[in-house]
């Protein structure tokens, strides 16, 4: 049974985009405001449906609901982004409905792996895409005990100075 339809029959409403489903409760509701606070283009109780989820990007309406004290909102994001280590290309993917939307690419230089080039759909732009992509690098290169130099502007800025990636840097 899909989140929906669980959350629905307990009573929870669903109001929805494209990209996400917003669900509350009116009665496991704690009226801490966290919501209103939070975002009060997307929840306001002035208006009718006090939830509007054109308001803001999912993520933001996410991390809105992540704030809930109670349980009375939850979500779902539809068709999230899935990022993918694809060996033989010599890349991690993010793809969306089966679709390549971006991609970070290295070049195995020596004992090291040289990250080249990271590009992500401008229309997915502001969502971490790029982020995830090189931590898909990092993450596969660190397990097999692979050093990085990163090549590719982003990720070098990205990975400059930071504590947490010194023991993959090259
Ligand atoms: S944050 Fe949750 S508990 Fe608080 S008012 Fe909003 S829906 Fe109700």
């Amino acid at each position: 049974m899909s989140k929906r339809s669980e959350l629905e029959k307990q009573g929870y409403k669903t109001y929805e985009n494209d990209e996400i489903e917003v669900f509350w409760n009116p009665t496991v509701c704690q009226h801490a405001a966290k919501c209103v606070q939070g975002n009060g283009d997307v929840f306001n109780t002035q208006r009718r449906p006090w939830i509007d989820v054109s308001k803001a990007s999912a993520k933001e309406i996410a991390a809105v609901i992540d704030q809930c004290p109670s349980g009375a909102l939850q979500y779902e994001i539809k068709n999230p982004v899935v990022i993918e280590f694809q060996e033989s290309c010599c890349r991690s993917a993010a793809l969306k409905d089966g679709k390549v939307i971006g991609k970070c690419e290295y070049r195995p230089s020596g004992p090291s792996w040289m990250i080249t080039h990271t590009i992500v759909n401008p229309e997915f732009g502001g969502q971490g895409i790029a982020k995830r992509l090189v931590e898909k690098i990092i993450e596969e290169a660190r397990a097999g005990k692979i050093r990085i130099i990163p090549f590719c502007p982003y990720a070098r800025k990205m990975m400059a100075g930071k504590e947490e990636y010194k023991d993959v840097l090259e």
